[in-house]
């Protein structure tokens, strides 16, 4: 057991008893290793040190009223993670493999599962390297497939509070036709230096628009954006954005809601007559935005310091579907025995 205050848990690395771990050598996978180590020992011409061969996935396993540990939507992201290793080359871990070191940290780890009504869960990191030696430009012969968890805490202390986003237009995290819609490091790193520059500015987060016009919303920082109007929920449609399974369940929920969902180009002024607008990932499941602020133009959108009642909604039914509360209608949820 272990002494965790659960409500107070940060969104931040907490050291679990274990990880598990899967190398890939010589055309296939291995046995799945069971490692209490923190630190993993690599080749310093490894190709995720050189040239970016590395892809991650983010997901989470709540506790349900029942006792039941409950893992959301695993199979989209060993289906992305999938789509990420082929993105940048990499021997994709199959559907099964994911599936079986999923179950195996979880149960190993299942003490640091935050108990129901805590708001807290588990946050679960899948991470595919190259780790074989490449001078050359080249994929590496070898990768190591690891999972790692650590008990986290809601993302915004704040609560379900409206955030200030900041559009950015000196800094694109992604090209048309670059890494975006991959879940890989090298997509982050690039993005950095604006989302630090928000931070130091007083904002919540970056929103990015497509790098080649400059005219329509891609997506905000670590997540997807939507907005709300019209019994309407509209979310862009871009070659360069991440396809959060957050914000693919958010516009299933929003159908049964009774909206009408649009998945299209988003332009920038639309932001005048969105009701709502949000950010959706596996973090925070939803930030409810309240002003957005064109850096360069100073334009400003306003839309109000409470969370609209459509987002809130959507929230709350998600969230209810995680933890058990709402029907899970759609085969979302995973329990591990
Ligand atoms: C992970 C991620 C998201 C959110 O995806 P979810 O599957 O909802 O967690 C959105 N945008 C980017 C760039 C991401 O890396």
């Amino acid at each position: 057991m272990n002494n965790i205050e659960w409500g107070k848990l940060p969104f931040g690395y907490v050291k679990t008893h274990y990880n598990v771990r899967c190398y890939y050598r010589d055309g296939k996978w291995g046995e799945i290793e069971v490692s209490s180590d923190e630190y993993i020992n690599i080749h310093i011409a490894a190709t995720c040190l050189h040239y970016g061969q590395e892809a991650f996935e983010g997901l989470k396993v709540f506790t349900g009223k029942d006792g039941s540990l409950r893992v959301f939507r695993w199979d989209e992201n060993a289906k992305r993670m999938i789509s990420s290793a082929n993105g940048v080359m990499m021997a994709p871990p199959p559907m099964e493999l994911f599936l079986e070191m999923l179950e195996k940290i979880v149960r190993l780890n299942s003490d640091f599962v935050p108990p129901y009504g805590t708001g807290a869960s588990l946050y679960v990191r899948p991470l595919l390297i190259g780790t074989g030696a490449q001078v050359g430009v080249s994929p590496a012969k070898e990768y190591l497939f690891m999972i790692f968890v650590s008990p986290v805490g809601p993302y915004f202390k704040e609560g379900f509070k409206p955030v200030k986003m900041q559009i950015v237009r000196d800094v694109d995290r992604a090209a048309p036709h670059g890494t975006g819609r991959f879940k890989v490091g090298g997509n982050y790193a690039a993005s950095l230096s604006s989302v630090v520059r928000a931070h130091q500015e007083g904002y919540g987060s970056v929103l990015y628009l497509d790098a080649k016009e400059k005219k329509y919303i891609d997506e905000a920082g670590p997540a997807n954006f939507f907005g709300i109007k019209n019994n309407t929920y509209i979310t862009p449609d871009s070659t360069s954005i991440l396809q959060s399974i957050t914000n693919m369940s958010l516009r299933q929920l929003a159908t049964d809601m009774g909206l009408q969902v649009e998945v299209r180009p988003v332009p920038v002024e639309e932001l005048n007559t969105f009701e709502e607008t949000g950010a959706c990932g596996t973090a925070a499941v939803i930030t409810p935005i309240g002003e957005i602020i064109d850096r360069e133009t100073g334009d400003k959108y306003t839309f109000g310091n409470e969370p609209g009642a459509v987002s809130t909604k959507l929230y709350q039914t998600l969230q209810g579907i995680q933890y058990g509360d709402v029907p899970d209608k759609y085969g979302w949820i995973h329990v591990i025995g």
